[in-house]
Parts: C-alpha cells; sequence; structure tokens
C-alpha cells in the first residue's frame, strides 16, 4: 500500500466505507491541486532591463538611476558611481548627482553608463 493510501493518521472510523470516503476527497483535492497548478496563467514577475546609456540618449534617462563605469576591456568594468542620475552628458565629462544630491562629475573617456533598478 502507498503511503498516501494509509489511513493510520486518519481520524475516521476503520471502515471500508470510511476509508473509501476518505479516499475519494483526498483524490478530489488532489485533482483541485494540481488544477490549480496547471490552469493558473503564468505569473508575471517584472523583468527589469537594463538600458545603455550613451551621450545620445542620457535625457530619455535622466530620471533613471544608472552606474556608471570605465570600460577596461571588453568584458571587464571598473565601477564609477552607481545608483546615481546623469545631469549633462558633454565632449569631456559627464555631470551627475550621487545619492547625496551632490553633483560630481567623471570623464567620459571609456566611460560606461546603464540603468540600475531603481
Ligand atoms: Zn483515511
Amino acid at each position: 500500500m502507498s503511503k498516501i493510501q494509509s489511513h493510520e493518521n486518519c481520524n475516521h472510523e476503520s471502515s471500508k466505507a470510511a476509508r473509501a470516503k476518505c479516499r475519494r476527497s483526498r483524490a478530489k483535492f488532489a485533482d483541485a491541486f494540481a488544477s490549480a497548478l496547471t490552469d493558473g496563467t503564468p505569473i508575471e514577475t517584472p523583468v527589469f532591463e537594463s538600458v545603455n546609456v550613451t551621450r545620445e540618449n542620457w535625457r530619455d534617462h535622466a530620471d533613471s538611476p544608472v552606474v556608471l563605469f570605465t570600460r577596461i576591456s571588453d568584458d571587464e568594468e571598473a565601477p564609477i558611481a552607481e545608483g546615481v542620475k546623469i545631469t549633462g552628458w558633454g565632449k569631456q565629462w559627464v555631470n551627475y548627482v550621487n545619492d547625496e544630491g551632490k553633483t560630481k562629475r567623471t570623464a567620459v573617456t571609456c566611460l560606461g553608463a546603464r540603468t540600475i533598478e531603481a
């Protein structure tokens, strides 16, 4: 006898009818549980997609927190500031405000920026 059909933890009387009733209610519960798992719409969690911020599009992302970093190589980055907001992107400098509201700037040379989740 499989464990799920065992009645050793049940409170009903140990008659054939009581055991049958118990099995039916278990099956009903199992079906309800299975359909709740399968017929539900997929749970949609908002997925944050990071955007590369450039001199061209930074104004569109001026209200988004970004991470600024130096590109060291194709796959290496050195973070400069995280969670800051860009306030200007010139030929030489990028201005940004940090979380203390202070305006700072960093050189555009090798600079990368991308939005991060607020
Ligand atoms: Zn039972």
